[in-house]
C-alpha cells in the first residue's frame, strides 16, 4: 500500500504494518528516490515499472531494510559515510552487527544471505549530518543519529515539517542499540535531538508509521524502556551470572521462543548495558561471572 503525506513524498507501507522483517519506506517521486528497501515486493516493483527507482538511499545497513535491495539492480544506492562499508561486505555488516566471532555469526550469514538476499553494492554517495538533499523541487536535510547503527541516517524535510524517524520507531519494545560501534548514551542524544526538530508529521520504519504533532512525550516514554531494561538488569545481576544463565534468562527480548536471534539480541543488548554500567563502577565481571557491586 501507498498513501500520499504531499504530492511528493509517499509512504510505502511495509507488509504486516511494517513488523520486523518488513519496514515501511518513503518514496520521493521527483527524483525517484526510495528511502529503504524493505517494506512489500510489490510495491517496490510497481514503482520501478512506473514512476521509477534512481535511486535507494538506505536510512541503515539492518537487514529488515535491505530486504528488496536486489529488485533494483540499476538503482544508485545512497547511505550515510559511517554505514557505507557494511553494504559492501557481508563481513564487515555481520561485524556492524555485532554477530562476527559470535555463536551466531553462522547463522546471521545464513540468514543475511538467503532470507534477506544480501548482494554487495557499492555506496554512490556517502551522506553526511546536516548535508542538504535536493530532489527537484523536495528539500531534505540529513540527520546522521548514532545509536542504531552508528551513521543511522533520517530526513529532515523542513518545508513540509516531515521528519523520517527510521528506526527510532518509538514501539512498545523500546530501542536497539546492541549493534558494534553503538552505545546507549548515543542514542539517547540522537533520539531527543529529533524529538526537537520542529515536524507537523513524523514517520517511523516499523509500526505506526505516521505521528501527528510533537513527539516529545512518547520519546521520552520510549527511552524509558532502557532504564526499564536497566532496573531488571540490576534485579537479576544480585546474584553473579554467567553468560549463559543470562542470555536463557531473556529479560529483553522474552521468553518462550527459542529462536537463535533472540539470543543475539539479547546478549547484544545485555553488553550495552555492562558498558554503562561497568563504567559508572556499578558491575563488574570476575571469574566468568557478571555482578553488580555492593
Ligand atoms: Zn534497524
Amino acid at each position: 500500500m501507498i498513501t500520499k503525506l504531499t504530492d511528493q513524498i509517499w509512504i510505502v507501507h511495509g507488509l504486516n504494518n511494517g513488523r520486523y522483517p518488513y519496514s515501511h519506506s518513503l518514496y520521493i517521486k521527483d527524483s525517484g528516490i526510495l528511502v529503504d528497501a524493505g517494506a512489500d515486493p510489490d510495491e517496490i516493483d510497481r514503482l520501478r515499472e512506473g514512476e521509477g527507482i534512481e535511486t535507494v538511499m538506505m536510512t541503515h545497513y539492518h537487514e529488515d531494510h535491505f530486504t528488496y535491495l536486489s529488485r533494483v539492480p540499476d538503482a544508485q544506492v545512497w547511505a550515510s559515510e559511517a554505514d557505507a562499508p557494511a553494504f559492501g561486505s557481508l563481513e564487515t555488516l555481520l561485524a556492524y552487527e555485532s554477530a562476527a566471532g559470535t555463536e551466531w555469526e553462522a547463522p546471521y550469514r545464513k540468514l543475511l544471505t538467503e532470507k534477506f538476499h544480501f548482494t554487495p553494492r557499492k555506496i554512490a554517495r556517502g551522506i553526511t549530518d546536516g548535508e542538504e538533499l535536493l530532489f527537484g523541487k523536495t528539500r531534505a536535510v540529513a540527520v546522521v543519529s548514532p545509536g542504531h547503527s552508528q551513521g543511522h541516517l533520517c530526513l529532515h524535510f523542513p518545508d513540509e515539517e516531515i521528519l523520517f524517524m527510521a528506526d527510532y520507531d518509538l514501539t512498545e519494545f523500546g530501542p536497539w542499540y546492541g549493534d558494534a560501534r553503538c552505545g546507549i548514551e548515543d542514542l539517547r542524544r540522537s533520539v531527543r535531538r529529533l524529538a526537537k526538530i520542529d515536524a507537523r508529521i513524523c514517520v517511523t520504519s516499523h509500526e505506526g508509521p505516521t505521528y501527528q504533532g510533537s513527539i516529545a512525550e512518547k520519546a521520552e516514554a520510549y527511552l524509558a524502556t532502557i532504564s526499564g531494561r536497566e532496573q531488571a538488569l540490576r534485579e537479576f545481576l544480585r546474584k553473579p551470572r554467567t553468560r549463559a544463565e543470562i542470555i536463557s534468562r531473556r529479560l529483553f527480548c522474552g521468553q518462550g521462543n527459542d529462536w537463535w536471534w533472540l539470543d543475539y539480541a539479547e546478549w547484544s543488548l545485555f553488553l550495552k548495558h555492562m558498558d554503562e554500567m561497568m563504567l559508572r563502577g556499578e558491575a563488574s565481571f570476575e571469574d566468568g561471572r557478571y555482578r553488580l557491586l555492593p
